[in-house]
């Protein structure tokens, strides 16, 4: 249980962040990690409570408890153990998991909460160091093949719970390289892509085999309505090729259908989704050449949506070197602090500064776009109103329009759904948001309407987190094995 008076003993521990001035200048990761006797400290303050809410506060139910004591007691692999256990892949969630576990630590009732997310950082880090993790070749297979399409996170780990279950796995993914947004949504200085490298590797090992530059069943709008994105995939496979070649197929194609912003002056030059111009820029860190790439450099950037997406935008706007960086948000702005005896052990509405903001943006709440405003085609401004929140309704404050200058607006409002043609074209029924319709029910869960068709993560639950898909990929795993076998012996 950590050290019986370690949380009355100890506060809690920071990992660092290198200085904004030396982190601008380049896309690399700057999280400075705990030290081994650092990690000994923050695994000494977990309380190890009767109910661990910090367990069910996890998406994929990650032992905490566990593992935060055998950090303490210096038992790094076994407290690997304990973490591969529940999670394919702790290298990314440790590094961009919000960690709603953290909310609901019992400690952050009156206190801080124990730090978590560093510890499963630290773990997986020098797990691959001391190289603990080792690819797991299933020792018989079963010869059944299993058809995953999209490579984000969901995709991964469920075409890893399958193979090690024993089946052969094809991967499709449209993009030219693994990951979904891991690759083409967070930027490298969150995550660098070396480490979905490393895991295409292990699978590989495993058996799994990848199909990049595919597209699976779409035609029309393969990546969209309103998409600027070329789709850059050489092959087509059609889902009727799949259904005969395949005994079963798990959709994991996310919800890439971005939220548009249809006021006057959408079509002006300079006005982008999010997903345009991200991508862009972790493609050119991987070292392809981007033709034309959309660039900040010595602009006037307002970027619409207070999100993480949002938060990416200003991070890599800030690198490129724009003049300004201004971040809207349609809420008023959240209290600093929690009101945590109301809140706990939920995931509370309060401000949050991500370290991109740190590194230099205005951020102005209850403000809504009117216009865009501009010059021989090309986007100058935005006439904007505060609005505020009456009986649950937004209205605008009366003589509160204002002019703001831009040259470049990201609009980074979320995503809507999925794109519909791929469900389309194999007829899976959507829910009222237009996400695949499926359970989560223990038997028969992650199943569409269509026979032997899965689906899983975003393009099931809508727009969500990484955590969430590997949990999402990890049970359909679970539900396509038992379907494929009659039972399953992978967890859930
Ligand atoms: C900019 C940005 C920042 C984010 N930051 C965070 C963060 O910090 N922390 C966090 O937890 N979450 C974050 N998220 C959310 C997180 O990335 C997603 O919730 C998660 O990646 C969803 O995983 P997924 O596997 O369901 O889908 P995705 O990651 O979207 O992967 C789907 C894959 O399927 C492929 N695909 C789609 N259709 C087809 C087809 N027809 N044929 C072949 N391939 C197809 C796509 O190309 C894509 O590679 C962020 C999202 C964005 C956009
Ligand atoms: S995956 Fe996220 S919620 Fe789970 S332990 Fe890690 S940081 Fe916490």
């Amino acid at each position: 249980m950590g050290k019986i008076t370690g949380f009355m003993e100890h506060e809690r521990i920071e990992e660092g962040y290198k200085p904004v001035e030396e982190r601008v200048k380049h896309y690399k990761e700057f999280v400075v990690g705990l030290s081994n006797d650092q990690a000994k400290v923050q695994g000494a303050r977990c309380m190890d409570c009767g109910t661990p809410f910090c367990n069910s506060g996890c998406p994929v139910n990650n032992i905490i408890p566990d593992f935060n004591d055998l950090v303490y007691r210096n038992d790094w692999q076994n407290a690997f153990a304990v973490l591969d256990s529940t999670n394919n892949f702790p290298e990314f969630t440790g590094r961009i998991c919000p960690a709603p576990c953290e909310a609901a630590c019992v400690l952050n009732v009156n206190d801080d909460a124990v730090g978590i997310k560093s510890l499963e950082h630290a773990i997986i880090d020098r797990a691959w160091d001391e190289g603990w993790v080792a690819p797991r070749v299933a020792k018989h297979k079963t010869g059944k093949k299993v058809a995953v399409v999209g490579s984000g996170p969901a995709g991964m780990a469920a075409a890893q719970q399958l193979a090690r279950a024993g089946h052969d796995v094809t991967l499709f993914e449209k993009n030219d390289r693994v990951g979904g947004l891991l690759r083409y949504g967070i930027p490298d200085f969150k995550m660098e892509k070396s480490h979905i490298d490393r895991r295409v590797e292990q699978m590989k090992a495993e058996g799994v085999v990848f199909r990049t530059g595919v597209i699976v069943g779409a035609a029309k709008d393969p990546l969209g309505k309103g998409s600027k994105v070329t789709n850059l995939a050489k092959e087509t496979v059609t889902p009727e090729q799949l259904q005969k070649e395949f005994d079963a197929v798990l959709l994991t194609g996310g919800a890439e259908q971005s939220r548009d912003l249809p006021v006057p002056g959408r079509d002006l030059d300079g006005i982008h989704f999010a997903m345009e111009f991200l991508p862009q820029q972790n493609r050119v860190n991987a070292g392809d050449k981007v033709k034309g790439q959309l660039r900040a450099d010595g602009k006037h950037v307002i970027v619409i949506g207070g999100g993480d997406t949002g938060s990416d935008c200003v991070g890599t706007s800030n690198r490129h070197g724009a003049v300004s960086v201004t971040q809207f948000e349609l809420m008023p702005q959240p209290p600093e602090e929690e009101n945590r005896p109301l809140t706990w052990p939920y995931w509370p509405i309060k401000l949050r500064t991500s370290s991109s903001h740190e590194e230099g943006c205005e951020r102005e709440f209850a403000i809504s776009t009117k216009e865009f405003i501009g010059e021989k085609g090309k986007v100058t401004g935005l006439k904007t109103v505060r609005v505020e929140w009456k009986d649950g309704k937004m209205q605008e404050v009366a003589g509160s329009e204002q002019v703001l200058k831009a040259d470049l607006v990201l609009l980074a409002m979320g995503f809507v759904s999925p794109v519909a043609s791929v469900l389309d074209a194999f007829g899976v029924e959507k829910d009222a948001r237009g996400n695949a319709r499926a359970t989560v029910d223990f038997v028969g869960g992650y199943a569409t309407n269509v026979p032997k068709v899965f689906a899983a993560g975003d393009i099931r639950r809508g727009q969500s987190l990484v955590v969430w898909a590997i949990r999402e990929g990890r049970q359909a795993a679970r539900s396509v094995d038992e379907f494929l076998m009659g039972f399953s012996d992978l967890p859930r």
